[in-house]
């Protein structure tokens, strides 16, 4: 653990890194696309219509869960407490948590109590590409 440990504290920083950046790009573009994408609101589809600042937002919120997820991550591996599932204690798989660096629970536990972000997530998905679809924006 001690070597797959120095690896996995390296993948977080990085992958935090890469959130972080991410989320300043986000703010900005959301700042940007606000007043363009403001006129143009398709009429055609009214219903559909959800404000340009609602997808931003939650592309950001999305962003900064992981981020503090990356940061427990890092403090749990500082406390030497990294790769035990939180909820049943097990050990965590060196290859789920290679694939997944900043996961605090096993699969099965993930399955049962992550279910609700999955679908929160995979919404957001959903709607940001209805909205590239209505709108020709390239993200
Ligand atoms: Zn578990």
């Amino acid at each position: 653990m001690q070597l797959a440990g120095r690896k996995l504290k390296e993948m977080l920083m990085e992958k935090k890194t890469e959130l972080e950046l991410e989320l300043i790009e986000l703010s900005c573009r959301a700042k940007s696309n606000l007043s363009e994408m403001a006129t143009n609101v398709s009429r055609e589809h009214p219903a559909d219509y959800s404000p340009p600042q609602d997808i931003s937002l939650s592309l950001i919120q999305v962003r900064k869960k992981m981020i503090a997820k990356c940061q427990e991550a890092l403090e749990r591996l500082e406390r030497g407490e990294y790769g035990i599932c939180a909820y049943c204690g097990c050990e965590i798989p060196i290859a789920r948590l290679m694939s997944v660096p900043f996961t605090d629970k096993c699969i099965e536990c993930k399955r049962e109590i992550e279910e609700e972000d999955t679908l929160y997530v995979n919404g957001a998905k959903r709607r940001i590409s209805k909205m590239r679809r209505q709108h020709n924006i390239i993200f």
